[in-house]
């Protein structure tokens, strides 16, 4: 079985992860889709919400599993039986980051390999910073995150400022 493994943050999740996410389960087996916490950055939406918001927005596709890692991606990815990582990406500005930990990866183990997948050209703009930015502001969020998302985005800014 040919078990990909693709690791963010998620926070939130975005139409262009979820279309990343589409593409990517039809390359493989079984899609586990893995969040990551890194422990230098600050979250908006706890683990479980992330979590349960990547869910509700995947049950259309039938081969994804939503986890958590912790610790080394290389050693989440053996330890699901995969040696597959896939990663969107988006503009120039991504490739820098991508490409230096694609050959992270690679030196740490040799077995495993990243394929990325270009974003939809509709989705090239849309971030999780920039959508967290455009909610915390009222902006206009209908098509760039999952109707979950949106409400979730929602209620987190309104309960923040009832504060
Ligand atoms: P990280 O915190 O590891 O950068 P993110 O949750 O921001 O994780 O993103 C996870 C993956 O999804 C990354 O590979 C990122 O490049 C990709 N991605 C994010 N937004 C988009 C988009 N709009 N189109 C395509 N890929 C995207």
């Amino acid at each position: 079985m040919r078990i990909g493994v693709c690791p963010g943050s998620f926070d939130p999740v975005t139409n262009g992860h979820i279309d990343i996410f589409e593409r990517a389960s039809k390359l493989v087996d079984k899609l586990i889709v893995v969040i990551l916490e890194n422990p230098n950055k600050k979250y908006l939406f706890t683990l479980d919400e992330r979590a349960e918001l990547i869910r509700q927005s995947v049950s259309h596709i039938p081969n994804v599993e939503v986890d958590f890692g912790a610790g080394l991606l290389n050693d989440y990815v053996k330890s699901r039986d995969s040696h597959i990582i896939i990663r969107g990406l988006r503009a120039l500005s991504d490739f820098e980051y991508e490409f230096q930990r694609a050959l992270f990866s690679k030196y740490l183990d040799d077995e495993i390999e990243t394929v990325f997948i270009m974003t939809n050209n509709k989705y090239a703009f849309v971030s999780s910073t920039g959508i967290r930015e455009l909610a915390k502001f009222g902006g206009k969020l209908e098509g760039l995150v999952p109707d979950v998302v949106k409400q979730a985005l929602e209620d987190k800014f309104n309960t923040v400022q009832e504060k």
